[in-house]
């Protein structure tokens, strides 16, 4: 463990706390997943890259972390409403496809970009549809504690009633008279005994296809019971981290900690952690706005709005920038800048990898810029996981790794100092922002590399051949790249100089 602490801003309470899991050195985690209808998009990428880095700082930090983040397959239903066709249901119909092919399909397209971006698989990905008797023990649970009612085979949350025991609207910082005053009586919303309420349990339709028998009727769970059930099984009633975008806030979070207290009489999270939005040249991304990027085009430049691809390391790098907490607005500019920015940390980092220490001298000024490199980037990260600051702190030291490359030593350096910074350098850049090396930089390093093998093995043949000519001449072009030193049975040679 490092020997300072941990501080997470917790939204619930509006505050940085330290960090104190329930259980050390377990640490239970969950995130909202994705509603498997359409494509990976941009907005996916932030939310699931963040938690990815907490994850992994967690980790770093002497943790066991158990990360859970669901697969929402049915219950989703349009405008995150409670009225309304299923998303999948939808896509299916449109498709001519089951519900469950739809559910496949991006179910896979999600995790091939996942993987894409680096980001960790979760310890465990339930679905829905995988929890549907989970769910319906929750809502007994709700029902029997009286904060629930049912209306034409239905479920709904009873918030009026809930709100006498418990407070609604902590975590979004709504007040449920304003709510009241700007809900809009929808179809299907007279079932309901107040419009506050939320669907638990619907019953479904004759056209609805993806339906279950329930103690109610045959149909389906509401949106947020979901989340609820599935972390309470899997992480316990309460855990530590609750992970999910801001506009998660409100109605979903916010009616996850009610169901919790509802079935369970606890508060279900200690530390509520929430990132901030992704918006697209000022604009919040979104199908009608012609805006909606998803990642395939990303990473194949094949969009409208897009000037060429661009990598999912430089995107996973231009979310890095950012704190969290900071919006982010995305453009073809502020991609490119990312791009090559990351471009700049990789090459240091593959640079890096290879270089040994060679020095005489310390001088005190690198030392000690050096030296307090790992330092820094753990007191950023503790300060609620500030990327940002890990990310300038590399690009403060990417200059002396530059001019030891050039060099061919690392002058200026102890031994012991540049050691411990090259480890912690390449630890918070490979496993703690997991970020990838630039792989056309890692094969351009690989070709480069065979080349000299096979120059090195001619020049040799040469030799044995009295070929002094062409040895030399060999031998002449090779050490304006490489260091080689001939031994009695073989040649060696080191990525000293400058290529
Ligand atoms: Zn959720």
């Amino acid at each position: 463990m490092a020997d300072s602490q941990l501080y997470v801003y917790n939204t619930l309470k509006r505050e940085r706390e330290v960090f104190v899991p329930l259980h050390p050195p377990f640490v239970s985690m969950y995130v909202c997943g994705p509603t498997v209808y359409g494509n990976a998009h941009l907005g996916h990428a932030r939310p699931y890259i963040t938690f990815d880095v907490v994850c992994r700082y967690l980790m770093y930090l002497g943790y066991k972390v158990r990360y859970v983040r669901n697969i929402t397959d049915v219950g989703h239903l349009e405008n995150d409403a409670d009225v309304g066709e299923d998303k999948i249901a939808k896509k299916a119909r449109l498709d001519k496809v089951e519900p469950m092919e739809i559910v496949q399909r991006y179910t896979l397209d999600f995790h091939k970009n996942m993987a894409l971006l680096n980001n960790r698989s979760p310890s465990i990905e339930p679905c829905a549809s995988g929890h549907i008797i989970e769910q319906i023990q929750m809502i007994e649970k709700i029902l029997a504690h009286g904060y629930a009612y049912l209306s034409q085979g239905s479920v709904y949350f009873d918030v009026q009633r809930f709100e006498k025991d418990y407070p609604y609207g902590e975590l979004s910082g709504r007040v449920t008279e304003d709510l009241q005053h700007n809900t809009r009586e929808l179809d299907g919303q007279s079932e309901k005994h107040n419009p506050l309420d939320f669907a638990l349990w619907k019953k479904a339709s004759p056209e609805h296809i993806m339906h279950w028998p329930s103690p109610w009727s045959d149909g389906f769970p509401g949106w947020h019971i979901e989340c609820s059930a599935m972390s309470a099984k899997y992480l316990g009633e309460t855990f530590d981290i609750h992970g999910g975008g801001m506009d998660l806030l409100f109605p979903h979070h916010e009616c996850e900690i009610a169901q919790s207290l509802g079935a369970n009489g606890i508060s279900p999270v200690r530390y509520w952690m929430h990132n901030n939005m992704l918006t697209i040249n000022g604009q919040k991304m979104g199908k009608s706005l012609n805006n909606f990027i998803t990642l395939d085009e990303l990473f194949s430049g094949n969009h409208p709005l897009l000037e060429k691809a661009y990598s999912p390391m430089a995107l996973r790098f231009s979310m890095l920038q950012a704190h969290y907490r900071n919006p982010i607005d995305f453009s073809n500019k502020g991609l490119e800048d990312a791009e090559k920015a990351y471009e700049k940390l990789s090459a240091v980092y593959v640079l890096l990898k290879e270089m040994n220490w060679a020095g005489t001298t310390v001088n005190t000024e690198i030392e000690k810029v050096l030296s307090s490199f790992e330092k820094e980037c753990v007191d950023a990260m503790n300060d609620d996981i500030n990327t940002a600051v890990v990310i300038s702190n590399m690009f403060k030291v990417s200059s002396y790794v530059n001019q030891f490359y050039s060099s061919g030593k690392t002058e200026g350096v102890s031994k012991e100092a540049f050691e411990k910074f090259k480890n912690a350098y390449l630890l918070f850049y490979r496993d703690i922002l997991g970020l990838l090396p630039d792989q056309q930089m890692e094969r351009s390093n690989e070709d480069f590399d065979k080349l000299v093998d096979s120059l090195v093995d001619l020049r040799n043949s040469a030799k044995k051949e009295k070929n002094f000519t062409l040895a030399d001449a060999l031998r002449n072009v090779l050490s304006q790249f490489v260091t080689l030193q001939d031994l009695a049975d073989k040649t060696i040679w080191k990525h000293e100089k400058k290529k």
